[in-house]
């Protein structure tokens, strides 16, 4: 199935320059969705994952069925000011200004193989401050996956050169 189809390219959004890849039709297909979520699965076939990791917010719609497909549990990233309880914080750099996410401190047990799903990989500093928390808290990240990958912006190459697997469905 070529899942390609179900990415729609929208230049100039959300601003000048940038081309959006949006990946809605493919959750609006059920074949196409299902696909997507097995292949994410996929690639970790061989890991015992405990806990599968993603960030908000499409990060929680391909993330949760991947948890449940490989019966793992699922622990959401978020921005500041929506988790309930103790959390753990990392800021990291955006080309202008600054980001930060959050985990609940009592989300990763150490020792604890977890797989971190998110809709697409970019310059890496989203999931690059996930793994700093999930480490942070005593977990073993076994995988990254992503269902597209922006290749020129390299964060695949950096990533491995941090021995992280990395793994992505489609390549733009
Ligand atoms: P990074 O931190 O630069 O790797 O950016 C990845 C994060 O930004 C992911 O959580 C994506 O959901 C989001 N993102 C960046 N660019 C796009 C895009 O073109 N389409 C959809 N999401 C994007």
């Amino acid at each position: 199935m070529d899942l390609e189809k179900y990415v729609a390219s929208i230049p100039g959004f959300p601003k000048e320059g940038i081309i959006f890849r949006d990946v809605t039709p493919m959750l609006q297909d059920a074949e196409a969705f299902k696909e997507s979520v097995n292949q994410l699965a996929g690639f970790v076939k061989d890991e015992d994952v405990d806990v599968v990791v993603g960030p908000e917010s499409r990060g929680f719609i391909f993330g949760c069925p991947v948890a449940l497909e490989l019966n793992a549990g699922f622990v959401p990233v978020r921005k500041p000011g929506k988790l309930p309880r103790e959390v753990v914080s990392c800021k990291y750099d955006l080309e202008y200004g600054s980001n930060e996410i959050q985990m609940h401190k009592d989300s990763i047990k150490k020792g604890q193989k977890v797989f971190i799903v998110d809709d697409l990989l970019a310059t890496g500093g989203t999931v690059e401050a996930a793994i700093k928390l999930v480490e942070e808290m005593g977990g073993e990240v076994v995988g990254l996956a992503f269902v597209i990958e922006l290749v020129d912006l390299k964060a695949k190459e950096r990533l491995e050169a941090k021995g992280y697997k990395v793994y992505s469905i489609l390549q733009y």
